[in-house]
Parts: structure tokens; C-alpha cells; sequence
């Protein structure tokens, strides 16, 4: 069992470490610039009582982009995929993850799909909720029940970081609401949305979020649907499609595991009906993914032969 195997996933975390000097922090976000770029952790969660750990375990780090498949989970929910898929598309596009050109080229100006910072800001405008705060709180009150841990917050020094700098989330934003993707005041959604991805976890964190949407969004031990099996598949889909953004077709080839990352340097992955993966390594490729992370991810995947395909 890959959970036992603790003395392997060891010396292959200290193998992927070596990447980690040819990456570079995310810079956009200067709070994002403090992490130490030679960590890197990883966690394995098989639905036992205890998560197999190795590497720089006590670390966290904020879940960026990974949150943008929590939001969905939770806009699919509230809304239904009628509603959320007349707004927001479900192709995969080859551009940066911040990309404005296809909001212009695409007709109707939707955006391409949820996991692209345009799909997601128009995915958490959907989230239901009576204040900004009230949805924050619905979505870290989610976030509580798929890790069991009631402690998770967001880290109010990165939202602000984030906030202040984000000029192309609100250019995104203002285009949005101007060709009526959403009406949202575009300050209340780009708080919401940053706060929603300061959301801080540790990489064990990821791994229990990560096995729920693998096991069809059941409750770990309770087996209570926390996220409806069609929803489920929906976010391993996107997952497999657009979730690494555009270096996801050479990961479906290299990998083969339905996997989401940020650019805090967090991967999180889902195996169908197994695993749930958390990684954490800030050092980033240039298409924002974890440089060694994804290392890490070809070589488990390999050695354990986990790919889906
Ligand atoms: N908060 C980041 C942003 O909107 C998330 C991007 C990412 O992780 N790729 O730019």
C-alpha cells in the first residue's frame, strides 16, 4: 500500500526537491513571494484514519487557484448546471490562466470554463449568499466538512496582498459585468474572490478535499454525500481538462490523474474511486504549476501506476 510505503515516498520527495532550485515564487502577489522555494510536501489520504505525510508536512500555504474547484462544487450546488454553464463554458483553453483574449473572441463573452481566473471570478459571483461574508463563510464552512478540519481560515495578510494588486481579475471583472456575465459590484466580488483563495490548508488538508471528490463526494466515514456524484464528476473532469491550465494536456500525458494546482505552489489531486494527493512546492514552472510538485506527481504516478487512462 502507497500510504505504507513511507521510506519511498521519502527518498522521491528528497528526488523532486532538486527541481525546486530551477523554479521561481509567483511574484504577481508580493505577499506570495515570502515562501521558502525549497520546500515541498506531500501528503497521501487512502479514507483511513490517518494521512501518509512526508517532506515539509508542517507547512501551509493558501490555496490560490484550488479553491476554484470548491467554489464550483459550491456554485453547481446552489445554483444547478444549467444556470452556472449558461454563464461560465466547459472547454479547455491553451492560454495563461489570466488570460483576457478569448473573453473578447469568444462569442457570447463568456468565459472558457471555471478553472481560468475569468470562469472562476463569474463562478464565485454564483455562490448564494445574503453579504460577501456570508459566502465566504458557506464556503469555508464546506472546506470544514471535506477535511474535518474546523481550524481552516484564510490568511487575511495574502487576500490583501492579492486585492491590492489585482488589476487583471478587475479588468476581467469589468468586462464580464459589462457584456452581463454577472451585475455583482466588481470590489464585493474581487474581495470575496481573493479571500477565497488566501483560504489556508496544509498539503494533509488537500489530501482528505482531494479523496472526497475522488470517492464521489462522499463524507469519509459518515459516507453522507457532502457533493452530489454528478457534481463530483464534473469537478474531476475539469480537473483532468483545464486544472493544471495550459500544460494540462502534457500532464494527462505524463501523469494521468485528475489534479488542480495554484500558484502558492499547491497541487491537489483526486484518483476516481482512490487516493486524494495534497503537494505543496512554491517554486513555479512557467505556467505557474509546481515545478517539483509535478515532478513529484510523474513519478508516483509511474511508480504506482496511477494513471487513469
Ligand atoms: N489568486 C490567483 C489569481 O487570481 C489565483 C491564480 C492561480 O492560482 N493560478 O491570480
Amino acid at each position: 500500500m502507497i500510504c505504507e510505503d513511507k521510506e519511498v515516498l521519502a527518498s522521491m520527495i528528497e528526488e523532486a526537491r532538486t527541481y525546486t532550485g530551477y523554479g521561481q515564487l509567483a511574484d504577481y502577489i508580493p505577499a506570495l513571494r515570502e515562501a521558502d522555494p525549497s520546500v515541498l510536501s506531500l501528503a497521501i489520504y487512502d479514507g483511513g484514519e490517518t494521512c501518509a505525510a512526508v517532506g515539509n508536512v508542517d507547512e501551509t500555504f493558501t490555496l490560490q487557484s484550488i479553491s476554484k474547484v470548491l467554489s464550483l462544487a459550491l456554485a453547481l450546488m446552489d445554483q444547478g448546471e444549467e444556470e452556472v454553464f449558461s454563464r461560465v463554458g466547459m472547454e479547455p483553453t491553451g492560454d495563461p490562466f489570466n488570460s483576457i483574449i478569448k473573453l473578447e473572441t469568444n462569442q457570447p463573452n463568456k468565459p472558457l470554463n471555471p478553472m481560468i481566473n475569468a470562469g472562476a471570478l463569474a463562478v464565485t459571483s454564483m455562490i448564494s449568499g445574503e453579504t460577501p461574508d456570508h459566502k465566504l463563510g458557506r464556503l469555508l464552512t464546506f472546506i470544514h466538512e471535506l477535511t474535518g478540519n474546523p481550524e481552516i481560515r484564510y490568511d487575511e495578510k495574502v487576500a490583501e496582498s492579492e486585492l491590492k494588486t489585482a488589476h487583471l481579475n478587475r479588468s476581467l471583472s469589468y468586462f464580464m459585468k459589462q457584456h452581463g456575465v454577472f451585475d455583482d459590484d466588481v470590489e464585493d466580488l474581487l474581495d470575496l474572490y481573493t479571500k477565497q483563495c488566501a483560504i489556508e490548508v496544509s498539503c494533509q488538508d488537500l489530501a482528505k478535499i482531494g479523496y472526497v471528490i475522488a470517492n464521489e463526494g462522499k463524507h469519509v466515514f459518515s459516507k453522507r454525500p457532502i457533493i452530489p456524484l454528478h457534481i463530483a464528476r464534473i469537478l474531476k473532469t475539469f480537473m483532468v481538462t483545464c486544472g493544471m491550465y495550459n500544460a494540462s494536456g502534457e500532464f494527462a500525458i505524463r501523469v494521468g490523474i485528475p489534479a488542480k494546482s495554484g500558484v502558492s505552489g499547491g497541487i491537489m489531486a483526486s484518483i476516481p474511486h482512490g487516493l486524494g494527493i495534497g503537494i505543496y512546492g512554491p517554486a513555479l514552472d512557467d505556467r505557474g504549476n509546481s515545478i517539483a510538485g509535478m515532478k513529484l506527481l510523474e513519478s508516483l504516478s509511474h511508480r504506482y501506476d496511477l494513471s487513469i487512462f
